[in-house]
């Protein structure tokens, strides 16, 4: 394989994820040409590949809705293709709505929609360095089947989740909690055949055993219902040894079609999930949860005794790794205040949900204020590089703020934020932080963002 290969676009963004294609999508209907390059071979990353959902949240917990745009766009064609639902309650009563999908449907609709904005798609490649000249990145090297790959671009967009693009540049970060320590990784899967009646039933006659803000008057009427708790059934199969999972109860959501649900009960805590002997030993650890999990829901909870496994997902899934430092850094304050700023690119209404990195709890804060916090825009600017925004989970966020701001439709939201930023530096020919906030706000809102 001698051959050698490149590619060239205005802006070039790492990560098919939630955040990466409504970047591309942004950018690329702003008139710029766009490269969005991908390790896997199919978009919406860690919603697709490590098939987590539901999507959370479009709507503050009062009803308001605080998220348009793409985002909202890629809902409708999820509904359209019948792929979603669409706004459904959120019966755990953690948000006020959050949106099922179908990871598959999610896939078709996230290509269509890219391949219709234009964007150039480059799949089955890894970003593993970049070509610097002093504070400006000129180019990515990409190792592919073929061999390494050249991209050179103008403005360059990290919506990988981990940050790789800003760590490789050199840009500082923080990994963990204080005590360095990562929100634990969790590996979906989804069960069919799962009697969902039988589940409300056992919850409507037991409901001390749930979340306490559960919606127990919506149970009965839900097509699509989530569930936190089993509380007393899952502390017995810790007993007798049936499970070894370190948390306090299960976790799951109905998936799209009738029967399906989504277990997100799988917990693996004291790995970083960018040292690769940590993250494959994450690999092994959550297939093997998932393995004596199968076997007590069928033995113990109401409702499961049918179930069969019909789908785990290709890949764990990352809630935290890298936090780029940039500009600004969003705050724990910040989003429990509900903080507003002047240079506002995108919204969150999702309350901080911290999965205790060392332990079995799970801590829900809500937001104060008005319900929600915006998201300025020097959290996309990392320090040091003039020509690279970051989005998504990797944005310039404390640990208590990422449990928030990382959430799919906020990530898709800050998403089209750093696409239309990039398009405006590419127009103006101008660096990331010279361009004027108000012109990317007026473009965001005639995209149909809220803002
Ligand atoms: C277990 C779990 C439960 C969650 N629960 C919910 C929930 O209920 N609701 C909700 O809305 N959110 C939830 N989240 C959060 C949410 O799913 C993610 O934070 C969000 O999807 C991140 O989107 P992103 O686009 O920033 O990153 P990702 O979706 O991770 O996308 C990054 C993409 O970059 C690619 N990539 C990475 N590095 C490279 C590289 N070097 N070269 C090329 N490609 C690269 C990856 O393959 C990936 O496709 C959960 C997350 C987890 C892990």
């Amino acid at each position: 394989m001698t051959e050698s290969f490149e590619g060239k676009a205005d802006v070039i963004i790492v990560g098919g994820g939630s955040a990466g294609v409504s970047s591309a999508v942004a950018a690329s209907r702003s008139g710029c040409s766009v490269i969005l390059v991908e390790r896997y071979g199919f978009l919406g990353g860690t919603a697709a590949a490590s098939m987590v959902g539901p999507m959370a949240t479009f709507h503050t917990k009062s009803g308001k809705q605080i998220i348009g745009g793409i985002p909202e766009e890629i809902v409708l064609a999820l509904i359209k293709n019948g792929g979603s639902p669409g706004f459904v309650k959120d019966t755990i009563g953690v948000c006020s709505y959050y949106v099922p999908f179908e990871p598959e449907i999610l896939k078709l609709v996230l290509l269509t929609t890219a391949k219709k904005s234009g964007v150039k798609l480059l799949f089955h490649g890894w970003v593993y360095e970049v070509i610097q000249k002093k504070n400006k990145i000129l180019g990515l090297k990409v190792i592919t089947k073929g061999g390494p790959l050249i991209l050179k671009g103008k403005i360059f967009i990290d919506a990988s989740g981990d940050g790789d693009i800003a760590s490789l540049c050199g840009v500082p970060f923080s990994l963990g909690d204080q005590n360095g320590l990562p929100q634990p990784m969790t590996l979906i899967f989804k069960l069919k055949q799962v009697n969902q009646k039988e589940i409300t039933e056992y919850m409507l006659s037991h409901p001390e055993e749930f979340h306490p803000e559960t919606l127990f008057n919506e149970l009965a009427n839900s097509s699509h219902i989530g569930v936190s708790g089993f509380f007393s059934l899952w502390k017995k199969g810790e007993q007798t040894g049936e499970t070894h999972i370190p948390r306090d109860r299960l976790l799951f959501f109905s998936g799209v079609e009738p029967g399906e649900m989504m277990v997100n009960t799988t917990r693996i805590i004291h790995k970083n999930p960018i040292n690769p002997w940590d993250l494959s030993e994450a690999e092994i650890e959550g297939r093997e949860q998932l393995l004596s999990l199968l076997q007590f829901l069928k033995k113990r909870i109401p409702g499961f005794q049918n179930c069969v496994l019909a789908q785990a997902a290709a890949q764990v899934g990352i809630r935290e790794s890298r936090r780029i430092h940039g500009e600004y850094t969003l705050t724990e304050k910040d989003v429990l205040k509900g903080s507003k700023f002047k240079n506002a690119i995108a919204r969150g209404a999702y309350p901080i949900d911290i999965h205790d990195p060392s332990g079995k709890k799970i801590v829900l804060k809500q937001i104060g204020g008005d319900g929600y916090y915006e998201i300025p825009y020097p959290c996309l600017i990392p320090l040091k590089i003039s020509n690279l925004l970051i989005t998504g989970r990797c944005l310039s966020a404390a640990h208590e703020a990422l449990g928030s701001c990382r959430i799919q439709a906020t990530a898709m939201a800050s998403g089209q934020a750093a696409g239309t930023a990039a398009a405006l530096c590419i127009k103006e020919k101008r660096e990331t932080r010279e361009i004027k906030i108000q012109t990317i706000q007026r473009k965001l809102r005639e995209a149909g963002a809220v803002i």
